[in-house]
């Protein structure tokens, strides 16, 4: 029995020793130079602001490919066919499936076209008269994905909320109507009422478009063919004026034309319904007014009761109709992650390592480099493939390492790769890095970042913690355990598909999506250290499962 212990106990040590100089050697490899050598390039300006679609982003995810090919990784995107040359074919060599670095991904892309037409029918007795009202003059419009043309009766839906206890739809039929929604909720008008504290919504005034998204989403759910947005003590006109001198990039530039902007065109998935297809129209005052004009329904009335009363006085609207058409100017693009592979001794489980290396492109001449968002993730991938392939020592789990595109417009990178990830492997787990080298204001010290991870795998804090320790890493984290560990970036995909995973995040700073967002801003040490930290977290999951376990 003893001898057998000490044998165990001799085993144990031996491993030990094997695995600990691999690790080092790969550790050793995390280096000042190479991480700089790389973003350098990659943020520099030949790539064009790496913006989804462009030729910057090909040139740059040819050079992560590349890199991954320099170092030994094996490539893990689509198989392309490859034919065989006249010589080969002589000698009797056929055509071969060969896999490539890059999964490839059709979006649509689309933006408002030539023609945006609003008109207000109001019916007279027996005859009807219109009012056609004039595009980016009276009405602004955020287009589907496909041109549409109608005409329909109004809804007028208050609030357009549906609260168990304040429901603007209850026993309404809003199906195939244009349906009028306010901004707001009851009460919101005054902060001692009632109302007020009971439907006050969670996240703040700054988020309102958030608010706004969810009410049309509901609209379009109960199948309104289009919604008006009004916010009645905003004319949005004031800010559609065409002769301003648009200070349109607070310090960087001013000009007497409104600058185009990437939130222009946008992009999705084709995917297999026109889902997401109605129009939604911001109106100034007068269309708004012509619209409720003799109707019997009244703003400030419906707003006194929903408040006072807590009811919802929504309504149809009679006499009235409204007619459109909105085209839509839209192409297909292709895109594609950069996904290489090294194999573990268990071929069908996964760890996922991605960054996002698409940004914003550029504009009327200025580039948005996007040095910290998200070159500098995307070389903590390129840096971790190097890294645990020059350890020598094969994992337990395979490792992919992904550079996603199309996070900017949509997340649409990690998600496409989540969404088409063969049933028959597993992935175990996802570490996603978006923007590590920057400082947020309260980071005097320089070395805060934040950490979200899937709380139901409550070890992935003590593994970090762990690991901070035994290198003595100059990092300090807020961890931020969420069930949903949702937010705008590439792991929510993953954490939605129940998948463990770890979101690093340096901190936000006032260059985030400007053309500022440059090499010479950045805090090199820190980005140093989330990757060195990350190839010790991966070291351990990809050979340890307890780390894994689920609460
Ligand atoms: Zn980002």
């Amino acid at each position: 029995m003893k001898r057998i212990l000490f044998l165990v106990a001799f085993l144990v040590i031996a491993m030990a020793s094997i695995s600990q100089p691999a690790k080092e050697k790969g550790y050793s490899t995390i280096t000042m130079e190479s991480i700089q050598g790389q973003l350098e390039f990659l943020a520099s300006d030949w790539m064009e602001g790496r913006a989804t679609g462009s030729k910057g982003i090909y040139m740059a995810s040819d050079y992560i490919a590349s890199m991954y090919k320099v170092f030994g990784i094996q490539p893990f995107g689509d198989e392309v066919f490859i034919s065989p040359t006249r010589e080969e074919s002589r000698q009797g060599v056929r055509g071969r499936l060969e896999r490539t670095y890059f999964q490839n991904i059709t979006l649509l892309q689309y933006e408002p076209g030539e023609d945006q037409r609003l008109s207000v029918s109001t019916q007279n007795g027996p005859g009807e008269s219109a009012i056609d009202f004039g595009y980016q003059v009276d009405f602004q419009v955020q287009t589907g994905t496909a041109s549409i043309s109608g005409k329909a009766p109004v809804f007028f839906a208050g609030y357009g909320m549906t609260e168990k206890d304040f429901d603007d739809y209850k026993k309404k039929d809003v199906k195939g109507k244009v349906v009028m929604i306010l901004s707001g909720f009851p009460g919101h008008r005054d902060t001692t009422s009632a109302a007020y504290r009971k439907f006050k919504p969670e996240v703040s005034s700054r988020m309102q478009y958030m608010i706004n998204r969810a009410k049309v989403r509901k609209a379009e759910e109960l199948g309104a063919a289009a919604v008006i947005l009004v916010n009645p003590d905003t004319d949005p006109a004031n800010a559609w004026t065409a002769n301003n001198p648009y200070p349109v990039k607070g310090a960087y530039y001013e000009a007497d034309q409104r600058l185009s902007s990437f939130y222009d065109k946008r992009m999705t998935l084709p995917g297999d319904t026109l889902s997401g297809n109605i129009p939604v129209f911001t109106v100034t005052n007068r269309v708004t007014n012509l619209i409720l004009k003799e109707s019997g329904v009244d703003i400030s009335a419906y707003e006194t009761q929903a408040m006072n009363a807590m009811q919802s006085l929504s309504a149809d609207v009679p006499a009235k109709s409204v007619g459109w058409t909105s085209t839509v100017n839209a192409s297909l693009i292709n895109c594609r992650n950069v996904l290489g592979v090294l194999e573990g001794k268990k071929k069908d489980e996964f760890i996922v390592v991605g960054a996002h290396y698409d940004h914003l492109g550029k504009y009327d001449g200025w580039i948005w480099n996007g040095a910290d968002d998200n070159g500098s993730g995307t070389v903590g991938v390129m840096t971790l493939a190097r890294a645990i392939k020059e350890s020598g020592e094969t994992p337990e789990k395979s490792i992919i390492f992904a550079a996603w595109t199309a996070e900017e417009v949509g997340l649409y990178g990690s998600r496409y790769f989540v969404k088409n990830f063969p049933n028959s492997l597993k992935i175990a787990y996802n570490l996603n890095f978006d923007m590590l080298s920057r400082n947020d204001a309260s980071d005097t010290k320089g070395n805060t970042m934040s950490m979200m991870y899937t709380s139901f795998t409550p070890k992935l804090k003590d593994l970090t913690e762990k690991n901070i320790a035994a290198k003595n890493l100059d990092v300090a984290v807020n961890f931020r355990g969420s069930a949903t560990a949702s937010g705008g970036s590439d792991h929510a995909p993953f954490a939605q598909a129940g998948i463990p995973a770890t979101f690093f995040f340096a901190g936000m700073h006032p260059d985030y999506h400007q053309p500022s967002d440059e090499l010479s801003k950045l805090n090199w040490n820190k980005m140093l250290n989330l990757i060195r930290l990350g190839y010790l977290n991966i070291w351990d999951l990809a050979n340890d499962d307890s780390w894994l376990e689920r609460q």
